[in-house]
């Protein structure tokens, strides 16, 4: 089954019936002057989907990168995120996002983190204001035609059910945008959206920078017997798991051989060796942000 997938060419459908490239770029830490060529060789390669966010401050250079590579706009799927000091300004966001982007919608608006965080002072969360406020202000968004679809990021179990549970939630989050690698498999919290119908996009899903998955004795084998990169091997494990992934690079030779993937497989066992991996390590930690967002049921 898996083996004869056209990898690249394949869509998941998400709850609106929108469909979801399943191999995308990620953008996160791509300097400027390297991410306009990134998208634009990843677009020229193939690539139908590009994950960008407003934090990372690089919209309009992917904005560029998407014009220049000569691509029509509606071949291609966008996602964009709501940074946290602007819980409060959905509005300000998305219109910020739209026009550095320089395009008239985006595919898929995520909140980036359930923490509305205090522009004034970012080591404290909003007086007054909570990412259900946030979610009820995003789900006004798909009537403008400006987003097609909304979802939400680093959401664990706790944080879903708070807000799927509240009553002015009329909108199930399309996709849940988390790290997941065979080093943070999150079972639980991708069983659990799977149940709500909500699509999961798997970020950091080679690793993240310096990932220590490229020292793994049973990847590094895996690969080798299989005339595999690394990256091939945990791109495959993340897609026939299901997930959308987004491998990040701004090189060129590693943008291209990334998208290489039909016709690619693991087989059940390869697949069990990779669920069956000891170390973990999660890249995305919440220390950084005034609230906690994880409590093990991210896991
Ligand atoms: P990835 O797991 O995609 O890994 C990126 C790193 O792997 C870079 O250092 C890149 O180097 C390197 N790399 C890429 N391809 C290869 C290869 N074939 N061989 C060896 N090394 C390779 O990390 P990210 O953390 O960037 O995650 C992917 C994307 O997910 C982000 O870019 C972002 O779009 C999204 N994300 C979302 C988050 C959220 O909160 N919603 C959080 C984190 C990520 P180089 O670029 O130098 O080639």
């Amino acid at each position: 089954m898996a083996a004869d997938k056209q990898w690249t060419k394949l869509t998941y459908t998400l709850n609106t019936g929108d469909k979801i490239p399943a191999v995308g770029l990620g953008t996160w830490q791509s300097q400027p002057n390297q991410v306009r060529e990134a998208v634009k060789v990843a677009l020229r390669k193939g690539y139908r989907h590009i994950d960008t966010a407003l934090a990372y401050g690089n919209e309009a250079e992917v904005g560029q990168g998407i014009k220049d590579s000569g691509v029509p706009r509606d071949q291609i799927w966008i996602t964009t995120k709501l940074d946290n000091t602007w819980h409060h300004i959905v509005e300000d966001g998305i219109n910020s996002s739209l026009k550095d982007l320089g395009v008239d919608y985006v595919d898929l608006y995520l909140m980036h983190w359930p923490s509305s965080t205090d522009p004034n002072d970012t080591t404290k969360h909003l007086p007054d204001w909570n990412f259900v406020k946030t979610w009820a202000e995003m789900q006004k968004l798909p009537a403008s035609g400006r987003v097609k679809n909304i979802g939400v990021s680093n959401f664990g179990i706790k944080n879903l059910e708070i807000l799927l549970n509240d009553p002015s939630c009329k909108t199930v989050p399309a996709v849940n945008q988390i790290e997941l690698h065979p080093n943070c498999p999150s079972p639980k919290l991708f069983d659990y959206c799977k149940q709500k119908g909500i699509h999961c996009t798997a970020y950091s899903c080679l690793g993240s920078t310096d990932s220590p998955l490229y020292k793994d004795q049973t990847v590094l084998k895996m690969a080798e017997a299989k005339g595999l990169s690394v990256a091939h091997i945990l791109l495959l494990w993340g897609l026939q798991r299901g997930t959308s992934v987004i491998p990040k690079s701004v090189t060129p030779s590693r943008i291209e051989s990334n998208f290489e993937l039909d016709g690619k497989s693991l087989t059940d066992e390869e697949m069990t060796q990779l669920n069956s991996l000891k170390d973990r390590f999660k890249v995305c930690t919440d220390g950084w942000l005034p609230v906690k967002v994880f409590f093990g049921d991210d896991e």
